[in-house]
């Protein structure tokens, strides 16, 4: 089939105002914020999509699919475009961007319950503020919050800056709906718990677009008591202070929802206002008032545990508010996008693993040496550093982050700098049993390593892709790796 051949055929089962093939649409959507540089620089390589599609309903979305599976058209899953990871970006000719745009109600809010249900184009920001006016929160923060959309959290398995309480988002989801490229429905029930075989909510979350499409998600809510949160803050001696206070929290049973660690580098672009050159411990206690005070009792006892590595508390203030100025809006993104036109330099790429607690502080440890020695472009890094921020019983994620002058030509920026710095971290992760991903997806541009993150049961993975989507129309390229991209990586 050809584009014309297409979007004839489109028109015979969707209107024309669902059907957008305006030439600055769908360069902004061929790619995500992966080649957000050259994306920004009009120097992308990869085609454009041939359109993008706005269904109004489960039933058109399944209508979608199977045309698309018949006629072998490659399909991009969007919501919030956030993605960091090439989930977004196109790398066949033929593509319909299936957006969830109109997919845009909150079905019900269920406060005797305590779960709501969306549609998978809702922003998370749209249902947090409806459930903050009755005295709730969904308590899933990513930073990304104001933008980013239900189905798009739910397939990227998204983790919020409260997690250490709430958990990420396969902790809150109880039930889902989701279309696969058949155009079967299948609708997963709310329960509070089930044993009847494996959980299959797990097929849909994290999936990336790759297996089925989510049209429909119900979370849990939590009582939300802003009055009784707490900070803490703290200048440490080094990462590892910091990682032995957040294991000793954890694992006496204590859950603030934020628990974090900075190196001196991050912290330095962080905590500006307090940093000193030094490493940066913070806690946030919230709940209700007997749980915050049990868990501030238990922040305290950890860090007196570890006093020799305390150098100075930070007033409580200036950590409650950085937090409240910590998300980025559309305008944020749109604002970084237009400083990239002018500037030569790239601030906020990341890298986000994680391990067990032992494993951590040496994962960290051998990605710095190996990048300050074996990197070429080492000179031209402006920071580089990382932090802890999502704790669990038996350990804890890294998120490096890198910032560096460019000198090349736009188009060779990923490749000369952000992929061989990726390449570091995953294969240092890899080497010592970590986990490649911990909250971003995998997207296009790790899917190199999928089959060594894992290893013996990528069999169950693989099984996956050919049950649910045998055409391979499902975001060509996204988790699983495929020869014909690979053009676009390297
Ligand atoms: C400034 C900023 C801050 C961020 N902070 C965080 C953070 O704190 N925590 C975190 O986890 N992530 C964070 N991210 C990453 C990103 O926000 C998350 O991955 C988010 O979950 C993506 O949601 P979205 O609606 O924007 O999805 P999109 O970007 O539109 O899509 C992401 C992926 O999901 C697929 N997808 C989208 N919708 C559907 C659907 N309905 N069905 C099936 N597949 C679908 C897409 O094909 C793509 O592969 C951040 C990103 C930015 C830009």
């Amino acid at each position: 089939m050809d584009k014309a051949t297409l979007l004839e055929e489109l028109s015979g089962f969707l209107t024309k105002d669902q059907i957008n093939t305006n030439y600055d649409d769908l360069y902004d959507a061929s790619a995500d914020r992966y080649k957000k540089y050259a994306k920004a620089r009009k120097v992308l390589d990869v085609p454009l999509p041939t359109a993008i599609v706005y269904p109004n309903n489960t039933e058109e979305v399944s209508k979608l699919l199977v045309f698309c599976n018949d006629n072998r058209i490659n399909v991009i899953p969007r919501g919030g475009k956030t993605a960091t990871e090439g989930g977004l970006e196109n790398w066949k000719e033929l593509t319909l961007v299936i957006d969830a745009d109109r997919l845009n109600k909150i079905i019900k809010v269920d406060e005797y319950n305590m779960q709501a249900t969306v549609e998978a184009g809702v922003r998370l920001q749209e249902l947090e503020d409806v459930l903050r006016a009755r005295g709730y929160t969904t308590g899933h923060s990513p930073q990304s919050k104001p933008v980013a959309k239900f189905g798009g959290l739910v397939a990227t398995r998204s983790i919020g800056q409260f997690s250490t309480l709430y958990g990420g988002i396969e902790d809150m989801v109880v039930g889902l709906e989701c279309v696969f490229p058949n155009g079967h429905i299948s609708r997963i029930k709310n329960v509070s718990r089930r044993a009847g075989g494996p959980d299959i909510r797990h097929i849909a979350i994290g999936n990336e677009g790759t297996l089925c499409y989510i049209t429909e998600v119900t979370v849990k809510i939590f009582k939300h008591f802003p009055e009784n949160n707490k900070f803490y803050g703290y200048l440490i001696k080094d990462v590892d202070t910091g990682i032995k206070v957040l294991r000793e929290v954890m694992a006496n049973g204590y859950r603030p929802s934020v628990a974090r660690t900075y190196s001196e580098e991050d912290a330095h672009q962080h905590f500006y206002h307090f940093h000193k050159d030094k490493c940066v411990l913070i806690f946030m206690a919230e709940g209700n008032k007997d749980i915050v005070e049990a868990t501030c009792r238990g922040i305290e006892a950890s860090v007196e545990k570890f006093k020799d590595g305390i150098l100075e508390y930070v007033d409580s203030k200036l950590i409650e508010s950085w937090f409240n100025h910590l998300n980025w809006s559309q305008k944020d993104i749109d604002d970084e996008f237009e400083g990239m036109l002018e500037k030569d330099y790239h601030a906020g790429f990341t890298t986000e693993i994680s391990a067990d607690w032992s494993t951590i502080p040496q994962i960290y440890a051998n990605v710095m040496n190996r990048v300050r020695n074996e990197f070429p472009r080492a000179h031209d890094l402006t920071m580089l550093g990382g932090h802890s921020s999502h704790s669990y019983i038996n350990g804890t994620n890294m998120y490096f982050v890198y910032n560096y002058n460019i000198n090349c030509e736009p188009e060779d920026e990923m490749r000369i700098y952000h992929h061989p710095l990726q390449t570091i971290i995953v294969e240092e992760t890899l080497k010592l049993g970590g986990s490649m991903c911990h909250h971003h997806g995998i997207g296009k541009y790790r899917n190199e390593w999928t089959k060594e993150e894992h290893g013996s049961a990528y069999y169950m993975l693989e099984k996956l892709k050919e049950t649910f989507d045998p055409n391979g129309i499902m975001n060509f390229g996204t988790i699983y790796p495929q020869e014909e991209g690979v053009k676009f990586q390297k």
